[in-house]
């Protein structure tokens, strides 16, 4: 039996009258950018990441961007990321003009080590950016309270992260702002790009609605230079029905992460994913670790099961950032994680008996070894 890695076939058809609605009453109002749909979708967003405001932009990688530049990152300072993460991430640290400082990460979480973190600060280090890769957040009280001792301004890469909560505080809400993205494969997707930024401050939100319009406030008159970064209407709209459904579809990932724990407890060949204390994790990936990913993901493709690989090669091994003159063995556990991560489908709608067939699949794997 075949299983997709990930489907939105299951779920569209069920809202799908809801959404017609809603989108034909935004193109009969004629208002498709910086509308109705996109402000409310900003409180909507604020009051369920228990943050002040929240500023919608056109992606998550715009998200991080103008968080960054909002917060006063500058060109020369040194911003702490972790480099086993989506590219996005160091991207919009690079376009800013500032340094990308790697620290490795914990191999237990995936997450950026807080440990190494301390390790990597200098008079120069002006921010953090820890990613909650796979739906489960940094340990942030640790990292904060580092931040507060060194003056550092910390901005979340919370794209993979919607609704992931640490001891009952969501992600995005610790840190000077958060960044999370509306693609459609990530818990909270669009039907398209999209992005928001989450924060506490008003000066930032009030210098991200800047940036995100070309640097301007008042029509035709530009106090930054600024890009054009706008969530559009329908996208608003589509995710303000979604959002409706957002705990839901966490809990089917949960529970459906939870029955892969059962399942596969006794495959000793396999480490399943760790959770932190206090952490509730959203599952945007269910991600184990094995010696022998690649026969396995092989092993399982042959069955017609999707699985996938996140991320295969650290980012300081590409040929693009070379220039920050790191080589390979710097980040031990980074590039031991890249060859052995295996993410498999989790998606809400995913049945018990497909994780089963998954599950058999990887079973029958390990036992003809
Ligand atoms: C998806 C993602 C991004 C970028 O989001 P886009 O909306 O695709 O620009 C950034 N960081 C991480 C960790 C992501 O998973």
């Amino acid at each position: 039996m075949p299983v997709p890695f990930f489907t939105l076939d299951r779920q569209i058809p069920k809202m799908q009258k809801e959404i017609e609605k809603s989108l034909q009453a935004v193109i009969q109002s004629g208002k498709f950018i910086l509308g109705p749909n996109v402000a409310a979708l900003e409180e909507e967003i604020a009051a369920y990441c228990g943050t002040r405001f929240s500023v919608g932009v056109a992606s998550g990688t715009d998200a991080l961007h103008l968080a960054l530049r909002a917060a006063g990152v500058k060109a020369g300072d040194e911003v702490i990321t972790s480099p086993f993460t989506f590219v996005a991430t160091i991207e919009v640290i690079c376009y800013i003009g500032a340094k990308v400082v790697f620290a490795d990460i914990d191999p237990e979480t995936f997450n950026l080590s807080f440990q190494k973190i301390a390790e990597k600060i200098t008079p120069k280090t002006k921010a953090i950016l820890p990613v909650h890769l796979y739906g489960q957040m940094c340990d942030m009280e640790k990292i904060m309270a580092l931040a507060k001792k060194h003056n550092l301004v910390v901005i979340e890469d919370a794209c993979q992260a919607i609704g992931a909560k640490m001891n009952n505080k969501k992600a995005g809400s610790f840190g000077e702002a958060g960044g999370f993205s509306f693609f459609p494969t990530k818990n909270l997707g669009a039907f398209g790009d999209g992005g928001i930024i989450s924060t506490n401050s008003e000066e930032i939100a009030n210098a991200c609605k800047v940036l995100r319009g070309h640097g301007s406030q008042q029509t035709y008159m530009y106090e930054a230079i600024g890009y054009n970064s706008r969530l559009d209407e329908m996208q608003a709209a589509l995710l303000r029905i979604r959002l409706k459904h957002l705990d839901t579809w966490h809990k089917q990932r949960q529970e459906n992460a939870h029955f892969y724990c059962q399942k596969l407890k006794d495959v000793e060949e396999i480490k399943l994913p760790k959770i932190l204390p206090g952490a509730e994790h959203i599952y945007n990936q269910f991600t184990l670790r094995t010696k022998t990913r690649d026969a396995l993901k092989k092993f399982l493709a042959e069955k017609q099961i999707g699985s996938m690989v996140y991320y295969p090669l650290s980012l300081h091994l590409h040929p693009a950032y070379q220039f920050l003159g790191y080589k390979k063995g710097d980040f031990p556990e980074s590039e031991s994680a890249q060859s052995e991560v295996l993410s498999l489908p989790i998606f809400p709608e995913l049945t018990k008996k497909e994780i089963k067939e998954v599950c058999s699949g990887i079973k029958t794997f390990f036992s003809k070894k």
